[in-house]
């Protein structure tokens, strides 16, 4: 039987009634053997995350005042949940001595990365008594170099070598070691990370990220009401809806799993029956799919559209252009281009007030003959494996923005054939998405 690493959310270790949920979770299969917990999220709306407490705890000590009153209602939620749940009298003195440990440290200025980490910390500890499993410390397991660097070979084999022998435990997310031993944290929501890496490190069959939707909408659902769930996509499909904003899952965390071929299922701890979304390497591991999987975007873009007779014959014109960009650290995001016509499309706020000297820059370097900008552009991808070598959807997809009297300022469709994307006025852009969802989304599931 092959092994299931599953990385359980905040919300899913919130407090002790989600904690039994991921018990009956884990139990439910003798493949989950090893299990990523981040630390205890918001049970409420305006709760706070333990892992903001802690920071919260560190400044204070930064400004030499008493991590006291933070540091208290990290304790009590921690002792809280050990209480709910029951746990023995040893994991209780465990707790105390852990809390006891970490207080002092946090309180003598111990580095940003420590105290940020001693949710998971804690949680593991948690969790590896619930279960009746080892908690191994991902100190021993996962390695970044002196500049916080993750060291993905080194950490694979560390990762190979040391669980070898574990037929099961609890890792906590969000945190490895650096060079001298001393945590070092991933950016923030980083325990989806430390789940794709244990995942590759024990070449698991499937990494199971647990959280608190029943996965991937194909639309914001802001937007369109009641959008289905997207039940499986590959991870290109990922990339190109992730871009425009969508995602349930740490960006990083996709990059281990996707290159040793693991397929990741998003689940919800809330509605363990529920599909979920499973992502996978290729399409031929996919059932068929409708012609669209998904469609995302986002507003304020800026377009610069550039003009030039002969534009097609001038050598080196678009090398200009972009060597311009290049020298004010620019990264553009489309190129979509005429005959004599590039149109450069940027997020608006990396322009911010670098406008004019660019302008300027383009004019002197590359004399076109007009430079128009277009300020307040939405973009929205509309993405489907199912769309390549399918006549007729880019007609379809125009057609039902034509119904609906959009006017498209700018069209770009990759070569791949896996998306369309189309730019419309900002003030467009729900229109926009609920039109392509309405148009391709039959209203009764088959
Ligand atoms: N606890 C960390 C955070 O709040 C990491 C995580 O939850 O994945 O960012």
């Amino acid at each position: 039987m092959g092994i299931r690493v599953c990385k359980f959310g905040g919300s899913s270790v919130a407090d002790a009634g989600q904690l039994r949920k991921v018990r009956a979770i884990v139990l439910d299969r003798e493949d989950r053997r090893f299990i990523v917990p981040s630390a205890p999220g918001r049970r409420t709306g305006d709760d706070v995350k333990v892992t903001d407490l802690l920071y919260r705890c560190h400044k204070a000590a930064l400004r030499g005042e008493s991590i006291g009153p933070d540091f208290d209602l990290i304790s009590e939620r921690f002792r809280k949940i050990a209480a709910d749940l029951g746990l023995d009298s040893k994991l209780h003195s465990d707790l105390d001595e852990a809390l006891a440990d970490i207080h002092d440290r946090i309180q003598n200025k111990a580095r940003t990365d420590y105290a940020a980490s001693r949710g998971e910390f804690l949680s593991g500890l948690l969790l590896a008594r619930l279960l009746d499993r080892p908690l191994i410390d991902p100190t021993e397991l996962i390695r970044f170099d002196s500049n916080d660097r993750l060291l993905t070979e080194e950490t694979q084999d560390c990762i190979s070598e040391r669980l070898a022998d574990e037929t099961c435990g609890v890792i906590p997310g969000f945190y490895g070691a650096g060079p001298d031993g001393e945590v070092i944290t991933f950016s923030r929501g980083g325990s989806d990370i430390t789940g794709a890496i244990i995942a590759r490190g024990v070449a698991a069959e499937i990494y199971e990220n647990w959280t608190d939707v029943s996965g991937l909408l194909m639309a914001d659902p802001r937007i369109v009401n009641a959008p289905r769930t997207i039940e499986q996509l590959t991870y290109r499909e990922l990339r190109e809806l992730a871009y425009m904003g969508a995602t349930v899952l740490h960006d990083e965390a996709i990059f281990p799993v996707r290159r040793s071929g693991i397929p990741v299922h998003v689940r919800n701890t809330n509605d363990p029956e529920a599909v979920g979304t499973e992502i996978r390497r290729g399409e031929a591991n996919l059932s068929p799919t409708g012609r669209i999987t998904g469609i995302a975007g986002r507003k304020d873009f800026t377009i610069i559209a550039l003009e030039k007779t002969l534009m097609n014959s001038e050598i080196g014109f678009g090398r200009r252009v972009l060597g311009v960009l290049e020298r004010h650290d620019i990264s553009w995001e489309h190129i979509p281009s005429g005959i004599d016509t590039l149109s450069i499309v940027l997020k608006s706020d990396v322009l911010a007030d670098r406008i004019d000297a660019l302008l300027q820059e383009i004019q002197t370097e590359c004399e076109p003959d007009s430079i128009e900008i277009h300020s307040g552009i939405a973009l929205i991808a509309t993405v489907g494996r199912g769309m390549s070598h399918a006549p007729g959807t880019a007609a379809q997809l125009f057609g039902a923005l034509a119904k609906a009297g959009i006017n498209i300022r700018m069209i770009d469709q990759g070569s791949s054939e896996l998306n369309i994307i189309v730019g419309v006025e900002n003030a467009d852009f729900e229109r926009t998405v609920r039109a392509i969802y309405d148009e391709f989304v039959p209203l009764n599931p088959s």
